[in-house]
C-alpha cells in the first residue's frame, strides 16, 4: 500500500480536490491510505481563519461565520451535502462560545479549534471520492484510527506504540481506500493534539510507518522539493532526488514543502518518500531515498527561516572554567527552548532560536551567571547537500557571494559532517542572501 498525503493547496478548490481524488483513483491498485489537510487557497485559508475566529472569541462575540462560508462554499462547489459538515460547524460554535464565556483560551482549546479543518474536509474529501468517483472508500479521523500521542498541544509527537492499533484498525475497515485527516491525534488524556503547524506530512509518514508502506507521497503546489523556495527565487529548480539526511536538515531550517519532523518515521522504517505536484501530476518531483544516486553540484538547496532571535551569552567566568556551557544549555533545556545554531568564543556563546518562544524567563536566569543579549528578527539561511563535505573552497565561495551582494553574515556555522553551512543574516537580507546563494550554486 502507500500513503498519499494531499496539502492544502492540492484540496482548496474544488477543481484541485476533484484532480486529487482523481489521482487516488488511478493508484486504487496500490491501496492508497489518504492523509488530507485543511482546505487552503487564497480565498479558502481554513487553518488561519479557525486560528482567527478561536482568538477573536476570547474579547468578542464568537463568530465563525467566515469559517462556515469557507467550508459551506467549498461543499457547494463539489455537491457535498452541507449536512455532512454542520454537526461540527454546531460543535466549533459551542466550543468558541465556551472560550468566550469563560475569557479563557489554552493550548487544548485551541488543537481543538484547528481540528475542525482537517475533519471537515476529509469528510467532502472522501464524499467526492465515493460519490463522483466510484471508490469504495471510508473515512475514519485519525484518532479514531488509533493514532495517540504524547499529548503535548501545538507541537504533540506520536506515541508509536499505537502504531499495531492502527493497523489493525485501518485493516478491519475492509475497503481499497482509507481517508483520513492530517495534523491530529489523541493525547493520554483522550483530548485532541495537532502534530503543528504543516504537520499533516508528519502524520503522513506517520501512518507510512504504522502501515508499513512502500511509499509515501506528498502531493503539494511545487514541483517537489526545489533549489530553493520558487516564491523567493524563480528560477528555481526541481530536485530529483534527495536523502533521508538531506531532506531532514532541509526541513528542519526551513523548506515549508515538509514539516521538519516529516523525515523521522520514513528513516526509522526506510520507506522512500515522493514530493509530487497535484496541479502537475506527471512531473517526477523530488524522491527522498535513504541513499541518493551520485549527482553532479556541491549543494542541493537554499532554505531560510525568518524571525530568529540571537542571544549572546557572555562571561568572563567561561575563560579556563568547567561547565559553564552545560548550565547555559540546562538553563535552555529547562525553559524546553530549542536551539537551532551555536557559535562559541572564549568569552561569548551565540544561540539562534527560531520564533514563538517566551525568552524572557531563560534570559532571566542566564543574567544570574552572565551578561545577555537578545536580538530579534534575524533570519537563517543554510545551504545544504551532501556532497559538499570534503569540497575545499564551499565556504569561501558562500561568504564571497554574499559580499557581492551586500549582506552581512551575523554568525556562521557549519557542522563537521559539511553537510550544510548556516548563517544568521538581517530578516530584510533574506531575498537578497537566498538569491546570491542560489545564483552561486545553482545557476
Ligand atoms: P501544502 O499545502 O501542500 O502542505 P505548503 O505550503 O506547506 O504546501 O508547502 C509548499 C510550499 O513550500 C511551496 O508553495 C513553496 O513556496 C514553499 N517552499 C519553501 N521552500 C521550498 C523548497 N525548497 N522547495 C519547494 N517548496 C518550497
Ligand atoms: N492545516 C494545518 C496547517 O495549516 C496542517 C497542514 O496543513 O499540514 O498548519
Ligand atoms: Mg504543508
Amino acid at each position: 500500500m502507500i500513503v498519499m498525503k494531499f496539502g492544502g493547496t492540492s484540496v482548496g478548490t474544488a477543481e484541485r480536490l476533484r484532480t486529487a481524488c482523481s489521482l487516488v483513483k488511478s493508484r486504487v491498485k496500490q491501496k492508497p491510505f489518504v492523509v488530507v489537510s485543511a482546505h487552503n487557497s487564497p480565498t479558502c485559508r481554513m487553518t488561519n481563519t479557525i486560528i482567527a475566529a478561536t482568538e477573536n472569541a476570547l474579547t468578542k462575540k464568537p463568530d465563525i461565520s467566515k469559517v462556515a462560508e469557507l467550508q459551506r462554499t467549498i461543499c457547494k462547489e463539489l455537491d457535498v451535502p452541507v449536512a455532512l459538515v454542520e454537526p461540527l460547524l454546531e460543535e466549533f460554535q459551542r466550543l468558541l462560545a465556551g472560550i468566550n464565556m469563560i475569557g479563557e483560551l489554552s493550548l487544548r482549546s485551541m488543537d481543538l479549534a484547528m481540528s475542525f479543518g482537517e475533519r471537515m474536509s476529509s469528510i467532502v474529501f472522501n464524499d467526492v471520492l465515493c460519490r463522483e468517483f466510484g471508490v469504495n472508500s471510508k473515512r475514519v479521523a485519525s484518532f479514531d484510527l488509533g493514532l495517540r500521542t504524547d499529548g503535548n498541544h501545538g507541537s504533540a509527537i506520536p506515541d508509536k506504540t499505537s502504531y499495531p492499533d492502527i493497523k489493525r484498525n485501518v485493516e478491519a475497515l475492509g475497503c481499497d481506500v482509507v481517508v483520513t485527516t492530517g495534523f491530529l491525534g489523541k493525547g493520554p488524556d483522550n483530548h485532541i493534539t495537532t502534530l503543528g503547524r504543516g504537520g499533516s506530512d508528519f502524520s503522513g509518514t506517520i501512518f507510512g510507518a504504522a502501515l508499513n508502506a512502500e511509499e509515501v507521497q506528498i502531493w503539494t503546489d511545487v514541483d517537489g522539493v526545489m533549489t530553493a523556495d520558487p516564491s523567493v527565487v524563480k528560477t528555481a529548480r526541481s530536485i530529483p532526488e534527495l536523502s533521508f539526511v538531506e531532506a531532514s536538515e532541509l526541513s528542519w531550517y526551513g523548506a515549508q514543502v515538509l514539516h521538519p519532523l516529516t523525515m523521522q518515521p520514513a528513516i526509522e522504517h526506510n520507506i522512500p518518500v515522493r514530493v509530487l505536484n497535484t496541479g502537475k501530476p506527471d512531473h517526477p518531483g523530488t524522491l527522498i531515498v535513504l541513499k541518493t544516486t551520485a549527482t553532479k553540484g556541491v549543494a542541493k538547496s537554499v532554505v531560510y527561516k525568518e524571525h530568529i532571535s540571537l542571544v549572546t551569552v557572555t562571561s568572563l567566568r567561561m575563560l579556563g572554567t568547567h561547565g559553564f556551557m552545560a548550565k547555559v544549555f540546562e538553563i535552555f533545556g529547562k525553559c524546553k527552548i530549542d536551539i537551532h545554531m551555536i557559535a562559541t568564543s572564549e568569552t561569548s556563546v551565540s544561540l539562534t532560536i527560531p520564533s514563538g518562544y517566551n525568552l524572557e524567563p531563560a534570559a532571566a536566569e542566564l543574567s544570574k551567571i552572565a551578561e545577555v543579549l537578545v536580538e530579534k528578527e534575524k533570519a537563517l539561511v543554510c545551504l545544504v547537500g551532501q556532497n559538499m563535505a570534503g569540497v575545499k573552497g564551499t565556504a569561501a565561495r558562500v561568504c564571497g557571494a554574499l559580499a557581492k551582494a551586500g549582506v552581512n553574515i551575523k554568525m556562521i556555522s557549519q557542522g563537521a559532517r559539511e553537510l550544510n553551512i548556516a548563517l544568521l543574516v538581517e530578516d530584510d537580507d533574506i531575498n537578497a542572501t537566498v538569491a546570491a546563494l542560489h545564483s552561486e550554486f545553482f545557476e
